[in-house]
């Protein structure tokens, strides 16, 4: 048996000067963790010390500031921000050449300020700090040792501040199961100014107005939830907040300038009764509540919502008919605000989908100082700012989870003017950047990566890019994208060379905005020093969604089923080639160009579909797609073949073995291969129950074979549909699916 020890203390003896709501709480946790040997505080009213030791907060109280910080190795001064000069004075004859001292006060340059007035400098055991945790209560007795639990703490230090007291300040915190973040002492002024300044500002004072109008009791005795959530900060500490508004003045008044600006353009439009501004207006703020509520809580842009389980209940047969459009594609859409944003002009998009690279992607821009309207009703409008029109963010861009927004942002902002960094969730924060980061290296880009060549990306701006010609070793159209966006930049051409096809959305809409792209074989090219110019996109209906519907109409009965305005990009068109070989009745119409793009309308009826040896220079093609066209082989007479799909077992899942699993679940029998599948056609899909492991595409194809089973057919854990294909099940439904979704 193992036996149980204590953790190390990181500090021997913490003195907590001002044993309030954040001292209190503060002591509180680092007792409970064993952080330090000994919590000492004092307080100006000896009387709270006492108290604290009694309820167990602190383990001794003392008289003064020097007995409290004799001996002790970290300090932290947990006062109201205008009161520290003085408990800096006090503190100054007895601390520790070694010990740290630190502070918890909102605004940071006030600190720094009063350490250069006590003591001449911020020497490097000296480290400001803030906890992004409290509440309206203070004292003492609002103590609670989880109050920074799941919270972050902001550090402040110095470019001399000395590692070792950071790492050691850092491990306090983070076994306060704080989150530590650090920034510049202007730049946290700056955002807190912005994010918890202000509204208590304006909490104040609506409660102040509101609280002087004659029928003030009606008010509050009427007041909804939503005034109560919004003043409850009004009740927050008076000096405390004197006294951060007084230390914080500059960035305060910045920031209440904007706001008074921008409520009078409210109050004006509201007058003129312009409706145009007034949504304007507030759906920019929605997007942004959105854009921010994900980013406070760490999650993914689209939630993922697989913990709610979706179950799809599937009656056997139909027929299909309908004329639809199905939603969006989301490369060309994610393509379109970057272009977008880049371009001389204004570019409306229409039939936008709302994915996660797309909306990472326009908070990006719109951090970069972009005006981007909408998205509404698949509706954006994106006022370009011009190739050299960039801002520089005024922090990390966050990107969410999304993986192609990091790579191709990764490109651009290398040749940017400006020092950028590149952040995301948990999983993103997991995977290799070194793909992009190393040719953009050989092109003279300076990007430092995190720990194995993963985010955060740290890019370096003002470096001049010349062109490379580069074989990528692994066939990518991220990598391939990201390279001619920083080629766009660069002096003479960059080129691209890819050992298979990969989708070229990009090339093909750099063309649509006016921007040429050389391409011979397998080989792209741009030059840089060009210009984009606004366009209009009605992004191309998805094929990969409509692929469910081609395949659908084809195997059930008596079907004839439209489809609009499909992308018909040739690196995309894999799923048509081989349904056609299979002896699909696909009908394609009034082909058009739509921002580079090929779009085209589809019919589709039924046929009697055959086994096919799929060709392999099919397969990057419709990658995508073979888990919906296993059930085209299943519903064929004789034998399908696919081979050299060997990356079809690294997707979301092992799709190959779970479309395998799948079928047997409702009866048809497959051999799985290392790189493929054989599917014998013609078997009966007698039904059953069918485990999607999470894979939206998988789901949706078990959907269509239930057009063609004999039994009904579940299939689990749905809840990845509403994400890639929202309004997947309403329109299966309104085309002949007899699908119920349980549990949305
Ligand atoms: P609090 O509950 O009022 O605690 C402050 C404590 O410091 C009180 O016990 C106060 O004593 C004592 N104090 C005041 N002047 C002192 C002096 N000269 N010497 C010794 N003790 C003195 O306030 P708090 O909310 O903990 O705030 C403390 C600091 O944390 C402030 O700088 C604030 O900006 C920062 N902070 C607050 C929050 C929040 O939400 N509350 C969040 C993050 C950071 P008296 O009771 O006798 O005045």
């Amino acid at each position: 048996m193992s036996a149980v020890t204590d953790p190390v203390p990181v500090f021997q003896r913490m003195a907590v000067i001002g044993l309030g709501l954040i001292g209190g709480s503060l002591a509180a946790a680092v007792r409970r963790g064993r952080l330090a040997e000994t919590v000492v505080a004092c307080d100006r009213r000896y009387e709270d010390a006492v108290l604290g030791q009694q309820l167990g907060v602190i383990d001794e109280a003392a008289q003064s500031i020097a007995e409290a910080v004799s001996g002790a190795d970290l300090v932290v001064v947990a006062v109201p921000v205008r009161a520290t000069e003085s408990v800096l004075e006090q503190i100054k004859p007895h601390l520790s050449a070694h010990a740290v001292l630190t502070d918890v006060g909102s605004t940071k340059a006030s600190f720094v300020a009063a350490v250069e007035a006590v003591f001449g400098e911020l020497g490097p055991n000296i480290i400001p700090g803030h906890p992004i945790a409290g509440s309206e209560k203070s004292g003492v007795t609002a103590s609670n040792p989880d109050l920074f639990a799941h919270h972050k703490v902001i550090l402040t230090p110095a470019e001399s501040a000395d590692p070792d007291k950071l790492a050691k300040l850092t491990r306090l915190w983070e076994g306060c199961d704080a989150t530590v973040l650090t920034m510049s002492v202007a730049y946290h002024d700056e955002v807190l100014a912005a994010t918890s300044h202000l509204p208590h500002l304006i909490a104040f004072s609506l409660v102040d107005t509101l609280a002087g109008e004659d029928q003030n009791m009606d008010i509050f005795r009427y007041a909804a939830g939503g005034f109560r959530d919004f003043t409850r900060i009004a009740a927050s500490d008076p000096v405390m907040w004197h006294d951060i508004f007084l230390s914080n003045r500059e960035a305060v008044l910045r920031v209440i300038d904007h706001f008074s600006r921008d409520l009078d353009q409210l109050r004006t439009a509201i007058a003129d009764q312009d409706s145009t501004t007034l949504l304007k207006v507030f759906s920019r703020a929605k997007a942004a509540r959105e854009h921010f509520s994900k980013m406070l809580s760490g999650q993914a842009y689209v939630t993922d919502m697989s913990q709610n389980q979706v179950t799809f209940h599937l009656k056997p047969g139909g027929r299909m008919t309908g004329d639809i459009r199905v939603p969006g594609d989301k490369s060309i859409s994610h393509r379109s605000i970057m272009l977008g944003a880049l371009a001389d002009g204004v570019t409306e998009v229409n039939g936008f989908l709302e994915g996660e690279d797309s909306l990472a992607t326009l908070q990006a821009f719109r951090d970069m100082g972009v005006t981007i309207e909408g998205p509404d009703s698949g509706h954006v409008r994106i006022h370009g700012v011009g190739i050299d029109g960039l801002q520089a963010p005024r922090g990390p861009l966050y990107l969410g989870n999304s993986g192609t927004a990091m790579r191709l942002f990764t490109g651009l902002l290398a040749a940017q003017p400006f020092d950028s960094e590149l952040t995301g969730d948990e999983s993103l924060s997991k995977r290799p950047m070194g793909r992009v980061a190393d040719p953009l290296r050989a092109m003279g880009a300076v990007i430092e990566t995190g720990e194995a060549g993963r985010p955060p990306l740290k890019i370096r701006g003002g470096q001049s890019l010349t062109g490379i010609r580069y074989e990528m070793p692994v066939a990518s159209a991220q990598v391939k994208s990201c390279l001619l966006l920083a080629g766009l930049y660069a002096e003479g051409a960059t080129s691209v060379t890819e050992p298979a096809p990969t989708r070229d959305h990009t090339e093909r809409m750099l063309e649509g905005f006016g921007y040429h792209v050389h391409r011979s074989g397998a080989t792209a090219s741009v030059s840089g020093g060009g210009r984009l110019t606004a366009t209009a996109i009605d992004v191309p209906a998805d094929i990969s969604s409509a692929a469910f519907f081609l395949v659908a109409a084809s195997i059930a009965q008596d079907s004839d089923l439209t489809l609009r305005h499909v992308g018909m990009n040739p690196t995309r068109v894999g799923v048509i080639n081989i349904l056609r070989l299979m002896g699909a009745d696909i009908e394609i119409a009034n082909e058009r160009d739509i921002g580079g793009e090929p779009v085209a309308d589809l019919r589709v009826r039924s046929a009697n579909l055959k086994g096919i040896d799929i060709p392999e220079d099919q397969v990057p093609l419709a990658i995508d797609e073979f888990p919906v066209l296993f059930i085209a082989a299943a519903c064929a007479e004789g034998e399908t073949i696919l081979r050299g799909a060997e990356e079809l077992r690294v997707k979301e899942s092992d799709r190959i073995q779970v479309m395998a699993d799948g079928l047997a679940a409702i009866g048809v029998q497959t051999t799985v291969t290392p790189d493929g599948i054989v599917i014998t056609g013609g078997q009966t899909m007698v039904g059953g129950t069918v485990d999607s492991h999470g894979d939206h595409r998988i789901a949706m194809s078990f959907a269509v074979a239930s057009l063609r089973a004999e039994g009904e057919i579940e299939v689990t854990d749905c809840a990845n549909v509403a994400t890639s294909f929202p309004g997947f099940v309403e329109l299966a439904q309104s085309t002949g699916i007899q699908i119920v979704a349980e549990g949305i």
